[in-house]
């Protein structure tokens, strides 16, 4: 079973934290040992990991991926949102994650953010557990 998370975002570009939804959605399904694949079906859109605890981290991440990926350049993509899509194919739209003892392994610092590039917009998040 796949379980969808509705995701909302409120700027262009952004950082939100879904670490508790993910949480909930293995929790659910009672696996305690496994696998947990996040993915979001969208090509403006990301998923990674990084330090929830401080929110100065995902503030200077956005602000350093669109340095390096301009809003406007020469592209040629008509839609006008090429800086989103190649900040979707530098993030990653998923990840995976370990299950141990019914909770995601992750680090101390360690939290799970969907990244918009080109919102505002409502996204999805697909969350996959897989036993073993
Ligand atoms: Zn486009």
């Amino acid at each position: 079973m796949i379980q969808t998370l509705q995701v909302r975002s409120s700027k262009q570009t952004e950082l939100i934290d879904i670490t508790r939804p993910v949480a909930e959605a293995i929790q659910k399904t009672g696996v305690k040992e496994g696998l947990c694949v996040i993915f979001t079906p969208h090509t403006t859109a990301a998923v990674t990991i990084n330090e929830n605890a401080d929110p100065s981290v995902p503030k200077d991440i956005l602000m350093e991926l669109n340095k390096v990926v301009p809003f406007e350049d020469r592209y040629q993509h008509s839609e006008g949102n090429s800086a989103a899509h190649i900040k979707s194919s530098l993030v990653g739209c998923s990840r995976t994650l370990f299950i141990e003892s019914g909770k995601l392994l992750l680090g101390t610092w360690q939290g799970i953010f969907f990244c918009e590039f080109d919102g505002p917009r409502s996204r999805q998040v697909h969350v996959k557990v897989v036993k073993g």
